[in-house]
């Protein structure tokens, strides 16, 4: 345990997912921490509304999960899905396996169930206090003093002797930094996409079956949009719809149930089987929308340090912003337990110096990843490939596709994975280009994989 040189607590903003997984740890540490959340508590009041409803949950977040010692808690609610199952427009479907190795699969788990188990995580520690419903307004940087509204809307202030911003996109210490942007040599960017979000539903069977294959994530994918679902524990699928905010096939085209309903016949006919409720849905849920957020310094005076959306959101097509999210408590935590020594500024300068490249590589990788899973997974290069990437997994224990460098590696940090799955993923999509479908059964494995050695070495 540390030997703290302050009595001041810890001052973590957002009790989400990052902020209550650092917390536990933070309190495991042997720390006092304050939460702070704007939010009501979830455990009383249901605030599910317009977040998305479930996630891919893979290695890294495990990693983290197991930290806190909650692994197999969580574990124990989630579904494994092995891979993508691609629906034609003729109702036919395909699954492209994840993985040439059985052990190797993503896992759909509810927003809300991880949340609220690693709420009480937080709590049961016994070190940490949560105050719901008090919205951070700004952060003192230089202080280290964070001013809130509390439940009565009084303005009130608080001390600590480190504050971590896990408070999301929209980040509130975040928005402090911009305000001192001039003398911190503070850089944003935020990369909207054109396309936005709608979450849907495809109600769960009598008796709480799944109307499709519930260990799979289900892509439709249109070229300029696409329509996704994961599976939930109570027999229903999230279903999500990505679509341009305007133009054809768009928003706001979509403007009254019948064109609703005429645009899911012409283009999602077996989805829209499923959907009972798909114009009540789609006007009451709200269209979302997706972006890339960049910005440094992460820290300031060795008082203040973002993590998670905070710092880094990415578009959700790898799968990884909550897994980032959590792997960057993992990597803080690592470096508590080496070259920590009670200084928080050395501590937090090391941090966003190692920590940045990598978040950089899962924001550009999870933006490829979109053009791939709405305009490649048909593609025949892109399926010859695929295949190969699974046949040398599964004949050689050392080759791991990109995919599997960012979701199962979970050792492995993320600009390596770019790095190397970048150039296995060139050769390949060159190599592929040149062979049917046929042929590409026929390859021998062993040159293949000597000169993807060669190109590509670790
Ligand atoms: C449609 C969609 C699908 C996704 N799918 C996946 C997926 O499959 N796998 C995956 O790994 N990631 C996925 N993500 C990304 C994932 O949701 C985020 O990366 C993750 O939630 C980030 O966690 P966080 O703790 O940083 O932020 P959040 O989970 O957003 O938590 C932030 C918390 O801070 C609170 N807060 C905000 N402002 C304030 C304030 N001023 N004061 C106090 N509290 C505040 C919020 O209420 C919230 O509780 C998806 C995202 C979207 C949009």
């Amino acid at each position: 345990m540390s030997v703290h040189k302050e009595n001041l607590p810890i001052i973590i903003i957002g009790a989400g997912l990052s902020g209550t997984l650092l917390a536990t740890r933070m309190a495991q540490r042997g720390y006092d921490v304050i939460l702070i959340e704007k939010r009501p508590d979830m455990r009383k009041v249901d605030i599910s509304a317009g977040r998305s409803i479930n996630l891919a949950l893979s290695d890294r977040g495990l990693k983290a999960l197991r930290l806190i010692g909650l692994e197999q808690e969580i574990l124990d609610l989630t579904i494994p899905m092995y891979g993508r199952r691609i629906h034609d427009k003729q109702g036919n479907t395909t699954l492209q396996s994840y993985s040439g190795r059985a052990n190797h699969f993503i896992r759909s788990v509810s927003r809300q169930d991880l949340n609220i188990k690693l709420l009480n995580a937080a709590e049961q520690s016994g070190k940490v206090k949560i105050l719901f419903e008090s919205p951070c307004t700004h952060v003192d940087l230089q202080k280290g003093i964070v001013h809130y509204r509390d439940r009565g809307g009084n303005t009130k202030k608080i001390a600590g002797q480190a504050i971590f911003g896990a408070d999301g996109a929209g980040s509130a210490l975040r928005n402090s930094m911009m305000r001192h942007s001039g003398s911190l040599r503070f850089s944003f960017s935020q990369k909207f996409l054109k396309h936005g979000y709608k979450e849907l539903t495809f109600p769960a069977w009598k008796g709480g079956q799944h109307c499709m294959d519930k260990n799979a994530l289900h892509i439709w994918p249109k070229g300029g949009y696409m329509l996704i679902a994961l599976p939930n524990l109570d027999g229903s699928f999230t279903v999500t719809l990505f679509l341009p905010f305007e133009g054809e096939n768009s928003f706001e085209q979509l403007q009254s149930p019948q064109q609703v309903i005429a645009f899911f016949k012409k283009e999602f006919p077996d989805a829209l089987e499923h959907m009972p409720n798909l114009s009540k849905e789609f006007f009451e849920h709200p269209t979302g929308a997706l972006a890339t957020i960049k910005c440094f310094p992460w820290q300031t005076h060795g008082k203040t340090l973002l993590l998670g959306d905070a710092a880094h959101a990415v578009v959700p097509f790898y799968g990884q912003g909550m897994n980032a999210s959590f792997e960057d408590v993992t990597i803080l935590d690592e470096l508590m337990g080496t070259s920590f020594d009670e200084d928080w500024l050395k501590l937090f300068k090391r941090y966003e110096s190692i920590r940045k490249r990598d978040a950089d590589a899962i924001g550009d990788m999870a933006e490829e990843n979109y053009y791939e899973m709405r305009d490649k997974v048909q593609d025949t290069t892109f399926v010859i490939k695929r295949k190969l990437d699974l046949a040398l997994e599964q004949t050689f224990e050392d080759y791991h596709s990109k995919y599997a460098l960012v979701t199962f590696q979970e050792d492995i940090p993320y600009h390596l994975a770019m790095q190397k799955g970048h150039c296995q993923d060139d050769y390949l999509m060159q190599f592929s280009s040149n062979l049917n479908e046929e042929f590409a059964d026929k390859i021998n494995l062993k040159i293949l994989k000597l000169q993807l050695d060669k190109k590509c070495p670790s």
